[in-house]
C-alpha cells in the first residue's frame, strides 16, 4: 500500500463509521432545506424593504463586502479550521477530523443524504453569520441610508448562499461541472486542499480563489486573473508540489497508520 491508498483506505473506513453514528433522525434534505429556506428568506425580506436604490448603494456595499467575505473565507479556513493555535478547537477538530477524513482529494463525492451531515455547515452557522452582519448594517443602516443596511444584510445571506454552493459543487461529480468557467477552477482546487498532505498549506478559498493567489497559498504559479480563469489545468502547478505528489505515490504507507483503524475521534458535526 502506498501512501495515497492509505488516505482513500482512511477515507473509507471512517465514511462508514461515520453513516453509521448518524441519528436515525437525520434528514439530508431537512438540512439542505433549512439552510435555503433561512438564507434565501433573509434575501428576499431585505429585498422586499428597498425603496429606490441609487447604483452607489449597491456598489459600495456589495464590493467591499465580496472583497471581506472572500478574505474571512480564506483566513477562517486556514487560522481558524487548519492550524493547531485556533482559538476555535472544536472547530478545528470537527474540520480536520470530520470533513477531511471524510472527503480525501480521492473521496470527494457523497452517496445519500446523510453524508450531506459531513459536506453543509451545521445548522446553526447561517444564523450565526447572518447575525454577525446585523451590527454592521445597523451602522451602515443609520450613517448612510436604510437601503444600505438592507443591501448589507442581503449581501451577507447571499454570501453564504454561494459559499454553499460552489463547495457542494466541488464535492459533486459531473462532467458538466469541469466546463463551467470559474466553477471548475474552484472545483481542482478544492480538490488539492482535500489531499491530507496538501490541506494545512494550500487552496483556503472556498469560493473564488482571490487571496490564495495573493498571499502564496495557491498551488499555481499565476496572478489572480490566471489564478481565476485557470480551470482544470495543473500545468502552472508549482514545481514543489507537484514534487510532493510524486513522492506521495512512491511513499509506502506509514505501518502505524496501517495497524491502526481509521479516527475513533466522535464523529460530531461536520463543517466545510
Ligand atoms: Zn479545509
Ligand atoms: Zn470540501
Ligand atoms: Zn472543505
Amino acid at each position: 500500500m502506498n501512501r495515497e491508498e492509505e488516505i482513500v483506505a482512511r477515507s473509507l473506513s471512517y465514511r462508514k463509521q461515520y453513516v453509521e453514528d448518524t441519528p436515525g433522525w437525520y434528514r439530508g434534505e431537512l438540512h439542505l432545506g433549512f439552510t435555503l429556506a433561512f438564507t434565501i428568506g433573509v434575501v428576499w425580506y431585505c429585498a422586499a424593504q428597498l425603496q429606490n436604490t441609487t447604483w452607489q448603494e449597491w456598489l459600495f456595499v456589495v464590493i467591499p463586502m465580496f472583497l471581506f467575505g472572500n478574505w474571512a473565507e480564506w483566513a477562517g479556513h486556514r487560522y481558524l479550521l487548519h492550524s493547531p493555535k485556533s482559538w476555535i478547537k472544536p472547530a478545528y477538530k470537527r474540520h480536520v477530523a470530520t470533513h477531511h477524513q471524510f472527503f480525501s482529494h480521492k473521496t470527494l463525492d457523497y452517496n445519500g443524504h446523510k453524508e450531506w451531515r459531513a459536506l453543509l455547515f451545521p445548522p446553526f452557522a447561517p444564523v450565526l453569520f447572518v447575525l454577525a452582519a446585523l451590527p454592521a448594517a445597523l451602522l451602515i443602516g443609520n450613517l448612510w441610508s436604510a437601503n444600505a443596511g438592507y443591501i448589507a444584510m442581503l449581501t451577507m445571506a447571499s454570501y453564504f448562499l454561494m459559499y454553499e454552493g460552489l463547495h457542494t459543487l466541488s464535492h459533486l461529480e459531473h462532467p458538466i461541472l469541469d466546463r463551467l468557467p470559474l466553477v471548475n477552477t474552484v472545483r481542482r482546487m478544492h480538490v488539492l486542499h482535500h489531499n491530507p498532505d496538501f490541506m494545512h498549506t494550500r487552496n483556503f478559498n472556498l469560493t473564488f480563489p482571490i487571496c490564495d493567489a495573493l498571499f502564496g497559498t495557491s498551488d499555481l504559479d499565476k496572478g489572480v486573473l490566471g489564478t481565476l480563469f485557470n480551470g482544470m489545468s495543473d500545468e502552472a502547478r508549482k514545481a514543489e508540489d507537484k514534487a510532493k505528489l510524486v513522492a506521495q505515490q512512491n511513499e509506502r504507507a506509514s505501518t502505524v497508520a496501517e495497524a491502526e483503524p481509521a479516527s475513533t475521534v466522535p464523529a460530531a458535526q461536520a463543517r466545510a
